[in-house]
């Protein structure tokens, strides 16, 4: 099969033949029709983050069809699935016993720990692929896998915040805006100084004000999620929010974030990161999915331009996601 290879950290993605996986007990093989791009494939590229085993595929936002099943999983050839991040986790952890199996200590992520779907076929465990609304079609469900449910956990950790601001406009941002907005509730967009494209999308979108991420907010925020993985904006964002107010670091990855005067987080202000998701979050985010009028903005591109798609991300030149079709 065809696969984009992550040979080591800090290397362009190359181009590989490769044996089509088996599905061990307990595992589907799917062949891949869709794969978002994630900011967290780019941190894995530049060797950002622990524990990467290369050689590795990457990708962890796929959307596949069932070509065949190992033992004990009962799916039928054809359906539908969709394989997020959280590919295993031990279940005998204290983290896992007490219902927190995103803090997993042995979690294995896809396209991390186990090839992804930078590729014409992947193999994951049954019991962490999801449900795929049917309204959607597979390119646009792809973002659903990761930008969705990690908007979803970090939106659900913002708590029920009216005035909500969100620090970069990307894929999770341009659907939990949709999701605040269904809810009715006032979004603010914070986007890359100069990036009026980024802003007017996020005003397409129904935000209530679009601006640069350097200028201060124009009213007082509840709760604010940093998407981008700017640790400057830590001070700004908190700086944004009324007392009492939640600041949510949602990235997997962030560049330090600068001293600050205690005043900022004085106030019952809090800080806090979202760390991956657990299968409730995939059930319930794909739930909701279904039913409220959510479109994610895709954009797709051959697998051969793995590289490409990085490029344009890594340079924000992306409007909701690019999509990689094998
Ligand atoms: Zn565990
Ligand atoms: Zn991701």
């Amino acid at each position: 099969m065809r696969a984009m290879l992550l040979v080591r950290a800090g290397a362009p993605l190359e181009a590989a033949d490769l044996p089509v996986p088996q599905p061990g007990p307990g595992e589907v093989l799917l062949r891949v029709r869709a794969c978002a791009v994630c900011r967290t494939d780019l941190h894995l590229v530049d060797g950002e983050l622990p524990g990467l085993l290369a050689p590795r595929i990457p990708g962890h936002e796929i959307v596949g069809d069932v070509v065949a099943t190992g033992a004990g999983v009962g799916l039928a050839p054809g359906a539908r699935l969709g394989v997020p991040w959280l590919g295993w986790t031990c279940g005998q952890c204290d983290y896992c016993r007490a219902g927190c199996e995103n803090l997993c200590d042995s979690a294995r992520f896809t396209g991390c720990h186990t090839d992804g779907g930078y590729a014409e076929y992947v193999v994951a465990d049954h019991r962490y692929c999801l449900p795929i609304p049917a309204r959607f079609n597979d390119a646009e469900a792809a973002p659903l896998l990761c930008a969705g449910l990690i908007g979803y956990r970090a939106l659900s950790a913002a708590g029920p915040a009216r005035r909500l601001g969100l620090y970069g406009f990307g894929a999770a941002a341009h659907i939990v805006a949709q999701l605040a907005r269904h809810d009715g509730r006032e979004v603010y967009a914070f986007v890359r100084p100069g990036d009026e494209q980024a802003a007017n999308f996020a005003l397409g979108l129904g935000c209530a004000w679009a601006g640069p991420s350097d200028h201060a907010a124009p009213v007082a925020l509840d709760a604010a999620i940093l998407f981008a993985p700017v640790g400057a904006l830590v001070p700004a964002a908190l700086a944004a929010v009324r007392k009492g107010g939640r600041v949510v670091c949602a990235g997997i990855h962030m560049s330090e974030i600068p001293a600050f005067p205690y005043a900022l987080l004085w106030g019952e202000r809090s800080l806090c990161s979202v760390a991956n998701l657990s299968r409730r979050d995939g059930a319930d985010f794909m739930n909701l999915a279904g039913q409220v009028p959510l479109h994610t903005a895709v954009e797709t591109l051959p697998l051969a331009s793995a590289n490409e798609a990085l490029a344009r991300l890594r340079r924000g030149e992306v409007q909701g996601a690019l999509v990689l079709v094998p």
